[in-house]
């Protein structure tokens, strides 16, 4: 038995459905014993509670849940940063070409590594990925996030029309690339690219997937950017929107994540509420790549749940601090203006991940009995964010955690655990 002693905030309730959502103990303890979280509260209290713990003294920091990434590329790793395109131009020139090139075993195994150190680095413990549209590059991902010890959700990527030849498949050879892959590896996703490169027997390939095995998760991209969704309206001249395409085909409903929705009208909200999809937000792709503004407030009055990722490479980086400001600054001025509090910024970048990959019974939160997945975070001596915080002083807790939000990057992070084992600590090199 283990006690972290430090400033520890977390959101067990929904900050948007409940006022006074977020949990703070400014001088918290989380008591950790075998990978779980035996309690969280106010220190006195844990360690009267458990007075023969081994006490771990972090005061100066700051704890909080791991970060739940929801949508983000692997094989995008290397092309962040690719700056003036929009969806298609950039897949087209940028990212498409490189995605191709982990037809290379190695390449791909290269990137991997590089990629779920890149994860652990920022605090992102849970990550729901898209994969490679290669078989073994895939599992080069699944591998080295065991060996890293995150929990990791992902799936071959599919496509059989649209993108460069390289990269497609024959539904019945993705079949059982797919079958093969999820024998082999836990967490498996379903993944078509999007219903732009995916045919409707690729799409039925899919539904058949999910049928023969209950429970299994679904992902892929919806109404990101206009002329995609003109495009989609042209190949599938039945639908009567996006969303009624992969509707179609079985492959909506509570194990589903779609990427973006930026464009849908009030019906296709209506409908993702109702199945319990969850949207995967993300907001600096979204203005990275010019693809609009996500319509927060429709979300919420429709119900529909969302939570947020990073969707590097199109995304700035796999800051999920980051994500969380870039939704609150975006949301300032977005026609239909909301203002996000700090709880529910935190809220987003953990348990509404948890939510929607459907594993907010083991992480997102320090509910006792859930796993010890965190990240500590210690402003560096000297640094703004040290000093903002020094002012904030006793101040009220949601005006720490924004001031968090706004000035911490991977530079703050000493630390993140997952299961009570650390998976990063600053020291080790990001790679
Ligand atoms: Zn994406």
């Amino acid at each position: 038995m283990t006690i972290l002693r430090a400033a520890i905030f977390h959101t067990p309730r929904n900050p948007f459905r409940e006022a006074k959502a977020l949990a703070a103990h400014p001088d918290g303890a989380l008591a950790l014993d075998g990978g779980r979280v035996a309690a969280c509260g106010e220190y006195a209290e844990v360690r009267a509670a458990f007075p023969d713990a081994e006490v771990r003294d972090l005061r100066g920091g700051y704890i909080l849940p791991g970060f739940v990434d929801t949508h983000i590329h692997f094989p995008q790793v290397r092309i962040i940063g690719g700056l003036g395109y929009t969806l298609l131009d950039w897949l087209e020139q940028l990212t498409l070409p490189e995605e191709a090139r982990l037809a290379d075993t190695a390449y791909a195994s290269a990137v991997a590594s590089e990629f779920v150190s890149s994860l652990a680095a920022h605090g992102t413990t849970t990550a729901l990925v898209f994969g490679s549209h290669f078989a073994p590059a895939t599992a080069a991902l699944f591998e080295a996030a065991e060996k890293r010890g995150l929990r990791v959700f992902s799936g071959l990527v599919l496509s059989d029309r649209s993108v460069r030849a390289e990269l497609r498949q024959q539904p019945e050879a993705a079949y059982r690339g797919c079958v093969s892959l999820m024998d082999r590896f836990r967490r498996y996703v379903v993944t078509p690219r999007f219903a732009l490169s995916a045919s409707e027997a690729m799409l039925e390939i899919c539904g058949a997937l999910l049928r023969e095995h209950p429970g299994l998760r679904f992902t892929t991209h919806i109404n990101e950017n206009r002329q995609e969704v003109e495009e989609v309206a042209r190949l599938f001249p039945w639908s009567r929107d996006y969303l009624n395409v992969y509707e179609r085909f079985g492959l909506i409903g509570r194990n589903s994540v779609l990427a973006h929705n930026i464009h849908g009208n009030d019906d296709e909200l209506r409908r993702l509420a109702a199945a319990g999809v969850s949207i995967a937000h993300c907001p600096t792709s979204n203005a990275a790549l010019g693809s609009g503004i996500f319509p927060l407030a429709r979300h919420l009055r429709a119900g529909a749940r969302f939570a947020l990722g990073t969707d590097v490479g199109g995304g700035t980086g796999f800051g999920m601090m980051k994500e969380a400001l870039q939704a609150y600054l975006i949301q300032r001025v977005a026609a239909e203006p909301e203002i996000l509090t700090p709880a529910q910024m935190l809220y987003l970048a953990t348990r509404a991940g948890a939510e929607a990959l459907g594993v907010e019974g083991e992480t997102g939160d320090f509910a006792a009995g859930k796993c010890a997945d965190l990240v500590y975070l210690r402003p560096p001596e000297g640094s703004v964010l040290k000093g903002v915080l020094r002012h904030a002083g006793d101040q009220s807790p949601e005006r720490t955690v924004g001031a968090l939000f706004t000035l911490a990057d991977a530079a703050c992070i000493e630390e993140v655990q997952m299961s009570g084992r650390a998976v990063f600590q600053s020291r080790e090199a990001i790679n």
